[in-house]
């Protein structure tokens, strides 16, 4: 069994919960807060460790206290860093929680993850052409994302890209991706159709595999689970209940870190997708993005 890398971001996210949004040049007291690990490459990195895999963080952190915590939910994961740590500060996201609606809105502020650069991801080349998967996503810059794709390609491992936050892609891009990972929104974004719907997710996995995608889109519908579309075979792998729905934020970056696990375990790619939304479907049972993600043996009592 090889190793996972994972190319990403780290940012600490702050929480608050208040009543409404202050007004410019306004103060109001707020009803909670809570600080806690996120970063959507950092939260998969921690979901394919705390499954079993051994997983290797490439990225870039400051020498701050927010920096101290990144070092301190990798080794409780069981990742190992290949991070630069740097004078700039880590990045942060402020998280606005309407306490009526349940409503969100968000600053992220990527700090020194923003700087990733070519030149970060070629001292790390060992770690990500050596790997028998890596996974990328779009929170740093494109070209470093670009270059690690093709390290990773050129040292045979297996490449997923997670296209989120939504953007387009260049087919070149695409064609550097053994497998794609879009939610409906991204997926939207990547080829302009729809997905509301199963249909609409077959043809935006055709519309993909069409764009360069070398084995497969792997569309991830919410509780409706995912749809994997390769040329030869499609197949709709439903959502896991795993109890009552608490908090669905970081459910994509479970089933990230999931399917790169399982997929470095030598699994069937079906089956890992599979694999992977059992470990999603019990994150959304918990708060928290990084801190919902489950052991091994939770996910394998899910799919016992
Ligand atoms: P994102 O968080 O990127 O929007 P999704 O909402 O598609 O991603 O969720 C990713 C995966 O998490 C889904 O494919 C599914 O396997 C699992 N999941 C999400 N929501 C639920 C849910 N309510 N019940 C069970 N599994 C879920």
């Amino acid at each position: 069994m090889g190793h996972v890398a994972i190319l990403g971001v780290f940012v600490a996210d702050t929480a608050f919960r208040a009543g409404r949004m202050p007004r410019m040049g306004e103060t109001i007291l707020g009803d909670s807060f809570a600080l806690g690990p996120g970063g959507k490459g950092s939260n998969q990195a921690v979901a394919a460790g705390r499954a079993g895999a051994e997983v290797h963080f490439v990225g870039r952190i400051g020498r701050d206290t927010f920096g101290d915590m990144a070092m301190a939910v990798w080794r409780d994961a069981g990742v190992t860093p290949a991070v630069a740590r740097v004078e700039e500060a880590t990045g942060a996201a402020f998280i606005f929680l309407d306490a009526a609606s349940g409503d969100n809105a968000i600053i992220v502020s990527p700090g020194a993850a923003g700087g990733i650069s070519v030149a970060d991801v070629e001292a790390r080349a060992d770690v990500i052409g050596g790997a028998a998967v890596f996974v990328t996503q779009l929170e740093q810059p494109m070209a470093p994302a670009m270059r690690a794709l093709e390290i990773a390609r050129e040292g045979g491992a297996a490449t997923i890209l997670n296209p989120a936050p939504a953007a387009d892609l260049s087919d070149e891009m695409l064609a550097l991706c053994d497998y794609v990972t879009p939610n409906e929104t991204e997926a939207e974004a990547l080829t302009g159709i729809a997905v509301t719907d199963l249909d609409g997710a077959w043809a935006a996995g055709n519309a993909l595999l069409a764009r360069g995608v070398a084995k497969a889109a792997i569309l991830t519908l919410g509780a409706q689970g995912v749809l994997y579309h390769s040329a030869d075979r499609s197949e709709h792998v439903a959502a896991f209940d795993a109890g009552p729905v608490v908090e669905t934020t970081g459910a994509g970056d479970a089933f990230n870190g999931g399917f790169a696990c399982a997929l470095a375990e030598g699994r069937d790619p079906v089956e890992a997708a599979r694999f992977a939304c059992a470990l999603a479907a019990i994150s959304v049972t918990r708060p928290g993005a990084a801190a919902s993600m489950p052991t091994r043996a939770e996910v394998d009592a899910l799919l016992a």
